[in-house]
């Protein structure tokens, strides 16, 4: 490489102002120190993103760093956590100086709309991969889990469903109107975490998660560990108008159900609590007592086939 890689990290991923008062020691030693106020807990979470895995070659480097921190924080966000800080580990396979600098601004500019400290990071060289570890705080015990749904809660999303899935179908040919297809490549590209939603649920929801599996699949994670099943009906999903448009044009139903990459949050409330939301969001369902999930649609119970996007499968 020809920068050293302290050279490059002082050059490219200094941030203007280091914010937050919990960080003791920031980059530049061997670990990083924080502080840990006494009536929380740290919520740890680490994403990986490999080209031609998780992205295409070629990806536009700036939309890159946003995804990257925006999917780790989005899994704080599920926790009911606030964001504090973040490592970095680029594994690149040259220093590309136009790259470096598109990817950090992509990347640091949400770390400061979140006000996070970028706080240490590795640096190697090898085929392009890049690893985010989140820290955030959460009142000690109030952490969202998904194992902690209850018969009888209501089922809600934030925000729409599929238009990430869509981005995806119109990247790999699919033609739609530009208005659409504006709509839909931001939602893939630069997702917008939670993290406002996920702050305001630790006092009232059983259980949540973030949708980036797809509905299904999610969903059926907190089903699976909180024991239980759910009805869900098709008609209550919150979709919109680019989403609507694909589905009356090719008749696929399903996309709102198994794309993924959406990054908003599905959460159970029970009933007496329900009047205590206050942050947008669409009912969607019911967890009920007995297990797996029951999709109805135009009021008739579909067979599920498919069970959103899984990783080796
Ligand atoms: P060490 O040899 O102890 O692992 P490094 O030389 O890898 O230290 O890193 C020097 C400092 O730069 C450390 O504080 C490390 O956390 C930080 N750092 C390295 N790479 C990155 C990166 N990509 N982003 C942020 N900080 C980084
Ligand atoms: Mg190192």
């Amino acid at each position: 490489m020809s920068l050293t890689e302290f050279s490059l990290i002082q050059r490219f991923f200094t941030q203007q102002r280091v914010k937050n008062p919990l960080t003791a020691l920031g980059i530049g030693d061997d670990c990083a120190l924080l502080s840990v106020p006494e009536a929380y807990q740290l919520a740890v979470t680490t994403d990986t993103m490999v080209e031609n895995v998780h992205f295409f070659a070629g990806a536009d480097p700036e939309q890159l760093g946003h995804k990257l921190l925006a999917v780790n924080l989005s899994d704080l966000a599920s926790m009911g956590a606030k964001p504090l800080s973040v490592t970095l580990a680029l594994t690149l396979p040259s220093v590309d100086e136009a790259w470096l600098k598109a990817f950090s601004k992509g990347f640091l500019s949400l770390a400061e709309q979140h006000s996070i400290d970028l706080i240490g990071g590795d640096t190697t060289s090898g085929p392009l991969t890049l690893t985010v570890q989140a820290l955030g705080l959460v009142p000690k015990g109030k952490g969202l889990r998904r194992s902690t749904a209850q018969p009888g809660d209501f089922i809600y999303l934030t925000g729409c469903i599929g238009d990430a899935g869509l981005g995806l179908k119109i990247k790999q040919g699919y033609a739609c109107s530009d208005a659409h297809a504006q709509v839909a490549l931001a939602r893939f590209n630069r997702p917008n975490p939670q993290v406002e939603a996920g702050l305001a649920l630790p006092d009232i929801a059983n259980a949540c998660i973030d949708i980036s599996d797809g509905l299904l699949a999610d969903l059926g994670h907190i089903l699976k560990q909180s024991q239980l099943g759910a009805r869900l009906d098709w008609e209550l999903l919150p979709l919109s108008e680019a989403v609507h448009a694909y589905i009356n044009e090719t008749g696929d139903w399903s996309l709102p159900l198994i794309a993924g990459d959406d990054y908003e949050l599905c959460f159970t409330v029970s009933p007496e609590k329900a009047a205590l939301l206050t942050i947008p969001c669409t009912k969607i369902g019911l967890i009920e007592a007995t297990p797996t999930l029951r999709l109805y649609k135009a009021g008739q119970l579909q067979s599920l086939t498919s069970k959103g996007y899984e990783h080796f499968s």
